[in-house]
């Protein structure tokens, strides 16, 4: 699979964007509903995706082994689906042949009342599910 391949089993959707917390004793992972500064609220996308490394140090390129390992990535991720072998969203890209499909499904990061990181945010105050 070359790199565009790759980057198209992306849906679009951001919900990896959603800060997360890691529980120190029992490594278990649990999603708040508040995102860095480069997520665009328009689109729910990375307003520099090329940058993204750069610009958010813990922003993680994802790779299909550490795709394997992150357990942590919303079940309807592409990347995910393709490491179960199991079928796409009726709403990915791919099977709609529209870019936007995810926002006019209604699904993905825009569906989520999100808060912009900011200093001393209490993170604990906006937990949410598992998406
Ligand atoms: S959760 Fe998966 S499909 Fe959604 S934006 Fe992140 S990498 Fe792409
Ligand atoms: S830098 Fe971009 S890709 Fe990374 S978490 Fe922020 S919005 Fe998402």
């Amino acid at each position: 699979m070359n790199e565009t391949e790759w980057e198209s089993i992306c849906d679009g959707c951001g919900l990896c964007c959603l800060i997360k917390l890691e529980d120190a004793e029992t490594a278990e992972i649990v999603y708040t509903r508040v995102v860095c500064e480069y997520s665009d609220q328009q689109t729910g996308q990375c307003s520099d995706y090329a940058n993204r490394s750069k610009n958010v140090p813990t922003c993680v390129s994802l790779t299909r082994k550490k795709v394997t390992e992150f357990d942590w990535l919303p079940d309807s991720c592409g990347y995910r689906i393709l490491d179960r072998v199991a079928k796409l969203a009726k709403w990915h890209p791919l099977n709609t042949g529209i870019t936007e499909s995810v926002k006019l499904a209604g699904v993905g990061l825009l569906a989520i009342p999100l808060i912009v990181n900011q200093p001393n945010l209490d993170y604990e105050d906006y937990l949410i599910d598992k998406p």
